[in-house]
């Protein structure tokens, strides 16, 4: 393993010219930094994938506008940036051709092609701040590294054919100069450009880290660290200092947006901590998520994830039959979608769909061929607007009480389904959407406060 250090920086560590020179004091504060991954600046991700919708001329025009300025405005505080405004000029150009070209008609792959000018901007503004500062910085085209699926919207990556490409393009260049590259985007075996859904840039480090064998990923965000649960939500949550994987990964899976929830994939794979803090209050420190904590709490944390879908299947062939669970979910895996919670009856099925998804084009899941399968074996019910709220902890399934605990204090909620016992690190509830926040609160103030 090298010394080597992968940094991170989210959308609003990149927002504006205050914010991208603290991710480079950040940055230039430790020499083991060889590498930083960038997210578009803040609001420029959501404007792209707006205008990748297609939009009215107006509106199109507005928004190519406002992620001007967000870009301009970086620019301005740069002194002796020319090429730089030209590049930015150009990309500009490119989003305006291709948004047009999404008015006509959208696709995911344009999607992502459109989208994709977020990243490539930020990481260029980035690399002239620095080079306005004297250091030796070098931009890359992680696209060249980043070989992916061509499931455009949530792609996955080729580990095997990263790890070999890093080795021959990344590697060389880490001992001469600090490489500035883009989150989450990648390429397609074709050479079209593929993202790895939304919030992906925490993916892209723990992938980078992997590859070049790192010994760290730096995560540095608008919070100083991972909290008991969404600070936004319950400002009384407080900083985790240390959490192990299983448990942070659950929490990104469940919908703690802190990270995405593939970042930990790679993470475990090859046992690389990884630091979570605030780009704008390092002396706030952070939590380190890594492989053993000590004494882990039975409680951790509480994990929010909205716009949840439940389908239940009612169908009497059910009773007593072999092969039919199989069969739903044969028709679930070629729509390409993965279920969550999961509770049985007799005749019955219930199951949830993370319908919002990370995928960066939000195409609905429940589509008409879907149902359309589905209906022909058995009666299907939509439920949707729900949310899923995951208790995250240790020994859960194995610990007494639990179930009082939990439940003792949401007695004026309707709660829609429960998910206990295949994990010891997670009790599910599934609520309605509107009540979602309100469980949340009170579970906190009952199980952290
Ligand atoms: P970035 O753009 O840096 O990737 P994100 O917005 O994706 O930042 O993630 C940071 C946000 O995650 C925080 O502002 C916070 O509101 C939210 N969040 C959700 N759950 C948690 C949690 N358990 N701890 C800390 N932050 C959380
Ligand atoms: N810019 C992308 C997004 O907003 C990726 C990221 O921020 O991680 O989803
Ligand atoms: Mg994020």
């Amino acid at each position: 393993m090298s010394q080597t250090v992968i940094a991170k920086f989210g959308g609003t560590s990149v927002a504006d010219s205050v914010a991208m020179n603290s991710s480079a004091d950040v940055v230039l504060s430790n020499p083991d930094v060889k590498v930083v991954v960038l997210s578009a600046s803040a609001g420029v991700t959501n404007l792209l994938v707006a205008l990748a919708e297609g939009c009215s001329p107006a509106d199109r025009t507005d928004k190519i506008e406002q992620i001007r300025n967000i870009q301009y405005k970086i620019l301005d505080k740069i002194p002796g940036s020319q090429v730089v405004h030209e590049e930015i000029d150009r990309i500009l150009e490119n989003i305006t051709t291709l948004s047009e070209a999404a008015s006509l008609a959208t696709s995911a792959a344009l999607t992502d092609e459109l989208v994709s000018h977020g990243e490539l901007m930020s990481t260029l503004l980035f690399v002239e701040l620095l080079r306005s500062r004297n250091v030796n910085a070098e931009w890359f085209d992680v696209r060249k590294v980043m070989i992916t699926n061509d499931r455009f919207g949530k792609a996955e990556p080729n580990v095997q054919a990263l790890s070999d490409l890093c080795n021959q393009h990344l590697k060389p260049r880490l001992e001469k100069t600090l490489i500035i590259t883009q989150g989450f985007i990648g390429s397609e075996e074709k050479g079209r450009t593929t993202t790895l859904g939304r919030g992906g840039s925490d993916y892209t480090a723990a992938l980078l880290a992997e590859a070049l064998g790192a010994k760290r990923v730096d995560i540095w965000t608008d919070v100083p660290g991972i909290y008991t649960t969404d600070p936004r939500v319950v400002p009384a949550a407080k900083r985790i200092d240390e959490i192990g994987f299983e448990e942070a990964a659950e929490m990104a899976t469940f919908g703690a947006k802190i990270l995405h929830p593939a970042t930990l994939l790679p993470a475990v794979r090859s046992d690389i901590p990884v630091f979570v803090g605030s780009s704008k209050d390092v002396a706030a420190g952070g939590t380190l998520v890594c492989n053993k904590t000590s004494q882990p709490p039975l409680f951790r944390a509480l994990a929010l994830r909205r716009k949840q879908t439940l389908l239940t299947l009612h169908s009497l062939n059910m009773l007593h039959a072999r092969g039919f669970l199989a069969e739903i979910f044969n028709i679930l895996a070629n729509h390409n979608i993965s279920v969550d919670l999961i509770t049985t009856s007799e005749v019955s099925i219930a199951l949830t769909l993370d319908t919002a998804g990370s995928s960066t084009c939000g195409a609905s899941l429940l589509t008409t061929s879907l149902l359309t399968e589905l209906s022909a074996l058995c009666r299907v019910e939509v439920e949707e607007n729900l949310a899923l709220v995951a208790l995250i902890g240790n020994q859960l399934a194995q610990a007494r009480g639990v179930g009082k605990e939990v439940f003792g204090v949401l007695e004026p909620f309707n709660i829609r389904m429960i998910s206990y016992g295949a994990s010891s690190h997670n009790l599910c509830l599934l609520v309605p959407g509107d009540d979602a926040e309100h469980v949340v609160k009170t579970l906190h103030h009952n199980l952290f406060e």
